[in-house]
C-alpha cells in the first residue's frame, strides 16, 4: 500500500480502537486507492481520504422502553452521519444484538461509496441498535421503535438524514418509526424515511430492490462474458429481505436456487426453493428455516455439516450478514466449480475469502456495487415523495435495472482506466471514491 495511505490506515486504527469491522471496511477501500493518489495529489494535499475516514457526526443514545411484563429495558441507539458531500446522509437502521459503534461505522463508511455509485444525490450514513427483535411481541416492537425515534427524530429530516431498513428493520418497524416521527414533529414529511408502505408514501419495488438489484448485477457480469443465469444453479445465504427477493429474481431469470439459510442453519432443496413457502415461513410466521423442511416434504433437507457454501453451485449470493463467507468456504466454492460470487449483504466475504476467490479466477462483485439497488430505489422513493408522485412497478423496476447496469459499466470502465481490468473491487472503490472526493474538494475544508 502507498505510504500515505498506510499512515491514514494507522491513524484509523489508533483513533478507533476495537472497531474491527470498521478497520476491515477502511482497509478494503484504501487498498484500491494507490493509483488514484498517484494520479491526483490534490486529494492527499487537502486530506480528503483522512477526512472521509472520520464521520461528520456520531450520535449514541439511550433507548429506555417497557416490555410486556412491565420491566424497564435499556438498549443503545446509534446514528453515524458519515458523509454529506453528495446529498443528505442516507443509509439503513439495523436492530440486532451484535450492533455496536464499529458495525455502524463499517456500514456507514461502505454506504458513502455505494451511494456515490448509484449516481443519485445521496450521502452516506447508518444507524441501529443492539435491540434483539427475535421473540418480541408486536406491542414490544412498537414501543421500542417509538422510544428509538423519540431521540432520533431531532437528528433526521428530508434534507438532513434519511434512514431506511436493514437487518431486523422491515416494513413493520418503519411504520412504527414513521408514526412516531409524525406524532412528535406534527409534520407529514414523507421523505424522512424510505421503505415506507405503498399506501403511505412508499415506492413500488423498494421491498424487492436489494435482492433484485443484486441479481441484475450478476446477470450483467454474466452478460459481459456472453453467458446468462438461465439454467444456472445458485446458492443464497440468509432468508430475509435481500435473500428472498434475490431468490425470486433468479427464478424469474431461469436460474434455480437450491439452498438458503438463516442463523439456525441451512436447507437444501434439489427441486428449487419454493418461494411462497419460504415467504410464509420467514415473512408471515417469522419462523425458523427448519419449518420450511417440515412442510415441504421429501425434496428438502436441513444441511447437516459445514455451511451453506458446501452446497455445489455455479453462482453464490451471500445475502445474510458480514464475514459469513471465509477463506475455506471460498476454497470449497472454487473446488465445486462456482464461477461468480456476488454480495447481496454488506461485507459478507472476509478479506481471506476475497483473495482466495481472486486466486481461483472466480469473479467477485463487492456489495457496495452489487447490493446498491436497495439504496438506489430508496432515492427513487425520495424523488417520488418530493414530486408527490408514485410510479408503476414496471417503470420503477426498469429504473432499477438501468441503474444496476450503469453501476456495472462504471466499475468496469474505472477498473480499466486505473490498471485493474475486470476487477470489480477496484472499479467500485475508485469510482465511488472519486465522485465524493471531487465534491469534497469543491466544498472546501468542512
Ligand atoms: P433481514 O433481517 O431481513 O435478514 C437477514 C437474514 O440473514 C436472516 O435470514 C437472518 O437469519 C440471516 N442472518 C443474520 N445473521 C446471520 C448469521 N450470523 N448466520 C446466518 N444467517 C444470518 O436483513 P436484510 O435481508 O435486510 O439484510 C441482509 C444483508 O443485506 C445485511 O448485510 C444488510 O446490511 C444488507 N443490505 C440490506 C439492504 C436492504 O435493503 N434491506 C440494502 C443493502 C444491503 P434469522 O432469520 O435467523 O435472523
Amino acid at each position: 500500500m502507498d505510504e500515505q495511505l498506510h499512515e491514514t490506515y494507522d491513524e484509523v486504527l489508533a483513533r478507533n480502537p476495537g472497531e474491527t469491522e470498521f478497520h476491515q471496511a477502511v482497509l478494503e477501500v484504501l487498498d484500491s486507492l494507490g493509483p488514484v493518489v498517484a494520479k491526483h495529489p490534490e486529494y492527499t494535499d487537502r486530506a480528503i481520504i483522512r477526512r472521509m475516514c472520520e464521520p461528520e457526526r456520531q450520535i449514541i443514545f439511550r433507548v429506555p422502553w417497557v416490555d410486556d411484563d412491565g420491566n424497564v429495558e435499556i438498549n443503545r441507539g446509534f446514528r453515524v452521519e458519515f458523509n454529506s458531500a453528495l446529498g443528505p446522509f442516507k443509509g439503513g437502521l439495523r436492530f440486532h444484538p451484535s450492533v455496536y459503534l464499529g458495525i455502524v461505522k463499517f456500514l456507514g463508511f461502505e454506504q458513502i461509496f455505494k451511494n456515490s455509485l448509484t449516481g443519485l444525490p445521496i450521502g452516506g450514513g447508518k444507524g441501529g441498535s443492539d435491540f434483539d427483535p427475535k421473540g418480541r411481541s408486536d406491542a414490544e416492537i412498537m414501543r421500542f421503535c417509538q422510544a428509538f425515534m423519540t431521540e432520533l427524530y431531532r437528528h433526521i429530516g428530508e434534507y438532513t438524514d434519511v434512514p431506511a431498513g436493514d437487518i431486523g428493520v422491515g416494513g413493520r418497524e418503519l411504520g412504527y418509526l414513521f408514526g412516531q416521527y409524525k406524532r412528535i414533529t406534527n409534520r407529514y414529511e414523507s421523505g424522512v424515511l424510505t421503505g415506507k408502505g405503498l399506501s403511505w408514501g412508499g415506492s413500488q419495488v423498494r421491498t424487492e430492490a436489494t435482492g433484485y438489484g443484486t441479481v441484475f448485477f450478476t446477470e450483467e457480469i454474466l452478460r459481459a462474458r456472453g453467458e446468462s443465469l438461465d439454467g444456472r444453479t445458485v446458492v443464497v445465504s440468509g432468508s430475509g429481505n435481500v435473500a428472498i427477493y434475490a431468490i425470486e429474481k433468479v427464478h424469474e431469470l431461469g436460474g434455480k436456487v437450491i439452498a438458503c439459510s438463516d442463523s439456525s442453519g441451512y436447507i437444501v432443496d434439489e427441486k428449487g426453493i419454493d418461494l411462497e413457502l419460504l415467504k410464509q415461513v420467514k415473512l408471515e410466521r417469522r419462523g425458523r428455516i427448519t419449518d420450511y423442511v417440515e412442510t415441504r416434504g421429501a425434496s428438502a433437507q436441513m444441511g447437516t455439516r459445514g455451511s451453506v457454501w458446501d452446497v455445489k453451485c455455479d453462482i453464490a449470493l451471500p445475502c445474510a450478514t458480514q464475514n459469513e463467507l471465509n477463506g475455506s468456504d471460498a476454497k470449497t466454492l472454487a473446488s465445486n466449480g462456482c464461477s461468480v460470487v456476488s454480495e447481496g449483504a454488506n461485507m459478507p466475504c472476509t478479506p481471506d475469502a476475497i483473495r482466495t476467490l481472486a486466486d481461483a479466477g472466480i469473479t467477485f462483485a463487492p456489495g457496495k456495487a452489487a447490493n446498491a439497488g436497495g439504496v438506489a430505489t430508496s432515492a427513487l422513493e425520495m424523488q417520488q415523495n418530493a414530486s408527490r408522485d408514485s410510479w408503476t412497478f414496471q417503470h420503477t423496476e426498469e429504473r432499477l435495472a438501468e441503474i444496476m447496469s450503469h453501476i456495472h459499466q462504471r466499475c468496469l470502465e474505472t477498473a480499466d482506466e486505473y490498471g485493474s481490468p475486470g476487477n470489480y473491487v477496484a472499479g467500485a472503490n475508485i469510482s465511488g471514491f472519486i465522485q465524493v472526493a471531487d465534491a469534497m474538494l469543491a466544498q472546501g475544508v468542512i
